[in-house]
């Protein structure tokens, strides 16, 4: 079948508004109608599915469209029969998801070749009842979307694909069209090898996104740098991906505590919720999402004007794919990663427990992906080489290598140096004991080794382990070294090293002081608080001022200081300079109940005392923490309510009885009041609950359980103590 450029025009304004193809839909969708096989390497966004869309609704037949993702068939299939008014049956799709008379329906419409275009899932697929149902259907084309999901170098590997073409045979020959954004040579040739289309014609375009800024920035303070970027971009769109479920929980919730919308997706979310988070976003209901990586496959806003990383991916492709999902409609598109090497150890932990030929393979990539993280080099410039595409200019003025230029040394002597160590020690050892050993860190492994007695122990009194570590990371990079990741990491020289010994040649590494020192992302989520700063930052002098105010609001209310505000709130206030109530609940342990009840003398205070010391103020954003990051604390706080025995509330979390005391702990000392007095009721006896409480309200100085437990005796038990100072730090505390 022909079809002219004219005819191509009209169709694609008739069925999906547009004036003009984009890049080289037009080629593509010719080729394809005209009988040929056809492999599209595209980025994301560049309009992949009209290729095969738009021939569906034009050639006789129907077009059998293999697709990975369950939920995207439909949105596909509805945003189709949105083009095409009164007949729904044009497009269909087939997977499990489908009852007894949906499936009837795709039937009779298959049949009656109403349809144009059928989404089937790879595993639907090889279901034998399907197959013989396509046999007696009209086959115009197969389309394979998301074709990488074929090779195993590619980012998504799914055994169903390698099956396609096999069923292709039997279904009935007809072309094929494969499309993906992933390029690399090896995953392109695995593709057409596997579906049997050596002779296709490809139709690469550029991968380059011009409108796409890189960025790569050392995980410090993460949280708090998120929500800065955030604050300083309002009201766009944007994107947040974490490796973990639990981070993104928490992250979506600490960026809703600072007043930005956002909602959690993630694959453990049940699939009503999901559907309603990703729909917010959609409908710009909600500002961020944050999620893991399986959102987006298809997400098609257009104006998603930033993506960050939480967590650096695991390949460079899915890099590509997921900061892909940001400025496609051509505008700003700000890409940013926060990169710690922790974050890389993690990768290759998950993947010690694959097998051994996919070790391999991921550990190639995770190292292209360090690469890609430490280098100096233009981002751009690498992605793109990375793509097999050549990017020829100097300077791409869209990433931060080009746009601050990181400082580098010359690396020659600190790489030998590294090399005649490895080569002097005859056992191998994994990269940190090596930068102890030349950093002079005199710890009791290296003592055991005897490795303080080496010539190389602390060769350079100016250059500590650390400084040692990035050399080492990088000439890892640069294959001077081999990182063993089956071997427990273990360093060895490689021939190139050796080479290199024995005619050391100029290196340039970057200093790369930034991507130390990085957060712990397992670490509770807190910062901007007195946690990371306290004994040093804050102010003292202001400190004991604020410890007077307490003692004497304690005496004139006859209450313990601590309920008031415990130590570190004080610290918090001392760093913070907090001057109104709404500042004040920025302070650790500081709720919207005890900033009412007792925060006034003390932002008053603080006010005075920052005007008469001229005291300039952090204007840096406070962040303010979520006091528990435990995401069970909503779900407790509304059983309570319902007064549901603490210990169901635990079965139902399946949680330890004492995590739930943890978190009711957590509660109230983030300053939420809860009443649990109807436990209480059912297991502590009434006289201890008034011992108790009057210890805590008379005698104690801390709140302290300890210190309870020792000054009452043995007649109460932990557990008794432990409610009791809950039910007392939330009456008058909160
Ligand atoms: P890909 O699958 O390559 O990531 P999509 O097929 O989802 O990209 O298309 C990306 C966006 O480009 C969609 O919003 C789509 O409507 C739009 N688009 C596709 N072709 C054209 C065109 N010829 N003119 C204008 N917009 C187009
Ligand atoms: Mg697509």
């Amino acid at each position: 079948m022909k079809a002219t450029s004219e005819i191509l025009h009209e169709k694609l304004k008739e069925f999906f508004g547009f004036d003009s193809f984009k890049g080289d839909q037009e080629a593509i969708i010719s080729h394809l109608i005209e009988g040929n096989n056809t492999f599209v390497l595209m980025p994301t966004g560049g309009g992949k599915s009209l290729c095969y869309q738009l021939p569906a609704l034009v050639m006789p037949g129907t077009a059998i469209v293999i697709s990975p993702l369950i939920a995207l068939m439909k949105n596909q299939v509805d945003a189709i029969r949105g083009f095409v008014a009164n007949r729904d049956g044009i497009a269909h799709f087939l997977n499990s998801s489908l009852n007894k008379t949906q499936l009837q329906e795709v039937k009779d419409d298959l049949l009656s070749g109403v349809t144009k275009l059928l989404y089937v899932a790879p595993e639907s697929l090889t279901k034998e009842e399907n197959i013989q149902l396509l046999r007696q259907c009209k086959i115009s084309f197969y389309a394979v979307d998301e074709a990488h999901c074929i090779s195993e170098w590619g980012h998504d590997f799914r055994p169903e694909y390698r099956k396609i073409q096999p069923i292709v045979n039997e279904i009935g020959a007809a072309p094929i069209i494969a499309l993906t954004a992933t390029a690399t040579p090896k995953v392109q040739s695995d593709i057409q090898k596997n579906l049997g289309m050596s002779d296709a014609r490809v139709f690469k375009s550029s991968f380059n996104r011009e409108n796409l800024y890189y960025e790569m920035r050392p995980k410090v303070n993460t949280e708090k740098e998120i929500i800065k970027f955030i604050k300083g971009n309002q009201g766009k769109s944007g994107i947040i991906y974490c490796l973990s479920r639990k981070k993104v929980e928490e992250l979506a919730e600490l960026l809703n505590v600072n007043g930005i919308k956002a909602r959690p997706y993630h694959a453990g979310l049940d699939a009503a919720t999901r559907s309603a988070n990703q729909d917010l976003f959609l409908m710009e209901e909600i500002d961020v999402i944050v999620a893991t990586i399986a959102f987006g496959m298809g997400i098609d806003k257009p104006d998603v004007r930033f993506v960050i990383h939480y967590n650096i991916p695991k390949s460079l492709e899915g890099y590509y794919q997921e900061t892909g999902r940001a400025g496609r409609d051509g505008g700003e598109g700000q890409c940013i990663t926060f990169y710690s090497y922790k974050d890389i150890q993690k990768l290759e932990k998950f993947m010690q427990s694959k097998p051994l030929a996919e070790q391999e393979i991921g550990k190639q990539l995770i190292n292209d992906t360090i690469a890609y993280a430490e280098s100096n080099q233009c981002r751009r410039k690498t992605l793109l080489n990375y793509f097999g595409e050549q990017y020829t200019q100097e300077n791409c003025g869209n990433c931060d290598n080009c746009l601050y230029p990181k400082k580098q040394f010359e690396g020659k002597e600190y790489i030998a140096t590294v090399l005649e160590l490895i080569n002097g020690i005859k056992e191998n050892f994994k990269a940190d004991h090596l930068a102890n050993i030349l950093g002079g860190v005199n710890n009791s492994i290296i003592k055991s080794y005897n490795h303080n007695e080496l010539e190389w122990f602390g060769i350079d009194k100016q250059k500590d382990s650390r400084f040692w570590l990035a050399v080492i990371r990088q000439a890892i990079v640069l294959q001077f070294l081999y990182k063993d990741v089956e071997k427990y990491g273990l360093i060895t020289a490689t021939e190139k090293g050796n080479k290199f010994l024995e005619e050391p040649y100029s290196v340039m590494l970057t200093e790369d002081r930034e991507f130390v020192n990085t957060d712990d992302d397992d670490d509770v989520v807190s910062i901007g608080n007195a946690k990371n700063q306290r004994g040093g930052g804050g102010d003292p002098a202001l400190l004991a001022m604020l410890k007077d105010v307490r003692h004497s609001l304690s005496k004139r209310l006859k209450l313990p200081s601590f309920v008031i505000f415990g130590d570190p709130s004080l610290e918090d206030m001392s760093i913070m300079y907090p001057t109104t109530l709404e500042e004040l609940k920025n302070c650790q342990g500081v709720g919207e109940g005890k900033a009412r009840k007792y925060g006034k003398e003390f932002v008053s205070l603080i006010a005075k005392y920052v005007e008469e010391n001229e005291i300039d103020r952090p204007t840096d954003l406070v962040v303010k923490t979520v006091a528990n990051k435990s995401l069970n604390k909503v779900y407790i706080i509304q059983s309570v309510d319902k007064k549901i025995p603490l210990d169901e509330i635990a079965d139902a979390k399946k949680m330890e009885l004492e995590q739930v005391y943890d978190e009711l702990e957590a509660i109230v000392n983030a300053g939420t009041k809860i009443n649990i007095d109807y436990y209480i009721r059912m297991i502590v006896d009434e006289d201890k609950v008034d011992d108790i409480y009057e210890y805590f309200k008379e005698e104690a100085t801390s709140d302290s359980v300890n210190e309870a437990m020792k000054a009452l005796g043995p007649d109460y038990t932990e557990e008794e103590v432990r409610l009791i100072r809950i039910k007392f730090l939330s009456e008058l505390g909160n």
